[in-house]
C-alpha cells in the first residue's frame, strides 16, 4: 500500500481507528476523519511514534453533513492529488422495538450509517473514475444479514450498505475500481460494551469461537480488499464473526 492514499471515516475509536493503524502499517497515507479531532491528534502521534511506514492526515468531518464531506474531498485531493482507498466505516446504533421506535432513531442511523456512505462515495468516485483505480470498503454488520430484534433502524442501514455496495461493483468495475463489504459480527469497542451482560453472554454462546473480536481482526480484512491480492475480488460481502452467522 506504499504511496497509496486512504480515506477512513470514523476514525477516532474502536474499528476505525484500528483501520487506520492497519493501512499506515502497510505503507499508506491514511486521511483520517471524525469529529473528535484530538483523538485523530493523538492517532497520528502514535503511527508516527510506532514509526510505522504510512502517516496520518487527520482531518475533523462530521459525515452527517453533506457539504462537508463534498469539501473534505476537494481538500484531500488537493493536498495528496488522489484517493485509492475508501472506507466508509463511520457507523451508530438507537436501537429500540419496531412499534416504539421514532421517526428520528429510524433517520439518525440512516443518515450516519448508508447516507453518509452514499455521500462521500458519490464524491470520491469521480477521483476513482479518472484515476482509474480504487477500492472502496464499506463496513456493514452481520445485522444487516441476519437481522437483529431491537435494530430495526441499524439493520435496515447495514442491509443497504451491501446492495449499495453490489451496485457500485456492477457500475465501476470497468474502470478498474472495487467495492466490497466487511461484516463484522459481535467487536470489542465501545458500541457494544454498553450491551446488558446478559446479552453478552447469549451471544458468546451463539458464536461458535466463543469470543468477541478484536478491531485488528477487522482491520486484516479491510487491508485485503485495500491491497494489491484482491484486485479480481468485488461486491463480495466477507463476514468477520467467528462463525456466528454460519
Ligand atoms: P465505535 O462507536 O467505537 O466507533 C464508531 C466511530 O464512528 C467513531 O469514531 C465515531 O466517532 C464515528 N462516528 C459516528 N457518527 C459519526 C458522524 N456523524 N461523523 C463522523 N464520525 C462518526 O464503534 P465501532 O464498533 O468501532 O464501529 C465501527 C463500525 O463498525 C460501525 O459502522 C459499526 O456499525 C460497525 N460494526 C461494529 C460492530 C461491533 O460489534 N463493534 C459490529 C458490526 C459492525
Amino acid at each position: 500500500m506504499k504511496d497509496r492514499i486512504a480515506l477512513v471515516t470514523g476514525a477516532s475509536k474502536g474499528i476505525g481507528r484500528a483501520i487506520c493503524t492497519r493501512l499506515a502499517k502497510g505503507g499508506a497515507t491514511v486521511v483520517a476523519c471524525a469529529r473528535n479531532g484530538a483523538a485523530l491528534d493523538a492517532l497520528a502521534a502514535e503511527v508516527k511514534e510506532r514509526e510505522l511506514p504510512g502517516r496520518i492526515d487527520p482531518r475533523t468531518l462530521d459525515v452527517c453533513d453533506k457539504s462537508a464531506i463534498e469539501a473534505l474531498v476537494e481538500a484531500v485531493v488537493e493536498a495528496h492529488e488522489r484517493i485509492d482507498i475508501l472506507v466508509n466505516n463511520a457507523g451508530i446504533t438507537r436501537d429500540g422495538l419496531l412499534m416504539t421506535m421514532e421517526d428520528d432513531q429510524f433517520d439518525d442511523v440512516l443518515t450516519t450509517n448508508l447516507r453518509a456512505a452514499f455521500w462521500l462515495t458519490r464524491a470520491v468516485s469521480r477521483i476513482m473514475v479518472r484515476q482509474r483505480y480504487g477500492r472502496i470498503i464499506n463496513i456493514s454488520s452481520v445485522s444487516g444479514v441476519m437481522g437483529n430484534p431491537g435494530q430495526v433502524n441499524y439493520a435496515a442501514s447495514k442491509a443497504g450498505l451491501i446492495g449499495m455496495t453490489k451496485s457500485i461493483a456492477k457500475e465501476l468495475g470497468k474502470r478498474k475500481i472495487t467495492c466490497n463489504v466487511v461484516a463484522p459480527g459481535f467487536i470489542q469497542t465501545d458500541m457494544t460494551a454498553g450491551l446488558p451482560d446478559k446479552l453478552k453472554e447469549s451471544a458468546k454462546l451463539a458464536i461458535p469461537m466463543g469470543r468477541f473480536g478484536e478491531v485488528d481482526e477487522v482491520a486484516e480484512s479491510v487491508a485485503f480488499f485495500a491491497g494489491e491480492g484482491a484486485s479480481y475480488i468485488t461486491g463480495q460481502v466477507l463476514i468477520v464473526d467467528g462463525g456466528l452467522r454460519m
